[in-house]
């Protein structure tokens, strides 16, 4: 392969799902910029070469889901929007262990939520029931168990307790763990830096000492 700075599609990427095949494309290009076209191009179906709408929600499981480092413009001045890179295939440890909801409790929590999302923004619930089609991120939706309280804060959640959980669509599951405000388009530092491991909080608690002058 060339030394140049872009990466390149190289291909052809057949894996089952997008996420999967947007993930290859950027383990075959580590440490090269990569483009929103090339993404576009590399997350298309490989039998019907349809364009997926929601490859940027999969690019954010990448980051969340998966622990990948995906940098943007917004993280890198020398990146240009629409422009992203992997530095490396490392992926961030899991942050602790995942509390599971009891089966029963999640039937509580179901009926409760009358088999909708129960994602509310400002007053507004997203109220997407469970086997639609979701009109803004695509795709068939899933109702999955979301507990209010980050793990972190609460580790000992209740897994029987349905008031300690809701029902939340594949979307709302990805925007409340996503680092990125969606609103605002910027990163939300304050999370990134509740989700580091100890050594990288370190790492920050030393530049911000430097930074002001501590
Ligand atoms: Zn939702």
């Amino acid at each position: 392969m060339g030394e140049g700075k872009y990466g390149e599609i190289k291909g052809p990427y057949l894996q089952r799902s997008i996420k999967q095949r947007i993930e290859a494309f950027f383990l075959a290009n580590i440490g090269k910029i990569v483009t929103r076209e090339q993404i576009i191009e590399v997350a298309k179906d490989p039998q019907t070469a349809r364009e997926p709408e929601n490859w940027h929600q999969r690019l954010s499981e990448l980051r969340t889901d998966d622990g990948y480092t995906i940098l943007s413009w917004r993280n890198r001045g020398d990146l240009k929007i629409s422009e992203y890179l992997m530095p490396s295939p490392a992926k961030r440890p899991k942050v602790g262990r995942r509390v599971q909801i009891q089966p029963p409790t999640w039937q509580l929590v179901l009926k409760r939520a009358n088999y909708r999302c129960e994602w509310n923004e400002g007053g507004v619930v997203c109220g997407l029931r469970e086997g639609d089609i979701d009109p803004i991120g695509g795709g068939t939706v899933r109702l999955s168990p979301d507990h209010k309280t980050p793990h972190a804060l609460n580790p000992d959640v209740d897994p029987g307790d349905p008031e300690k959980w809701q029902a939340l669509c594949g979307r709302h599951q990805v925007m409340k763990k996503n680092y990125w405000d969606d609103n605002t388009g910027w990163l939300n530092v304050y999370a990134i830096v509740q989700a580091a491991s100890e050594q990288e909080k370190r790492a920050v608690y030393e530049f911000l000492r430097t930074y002001f002058g501590d």
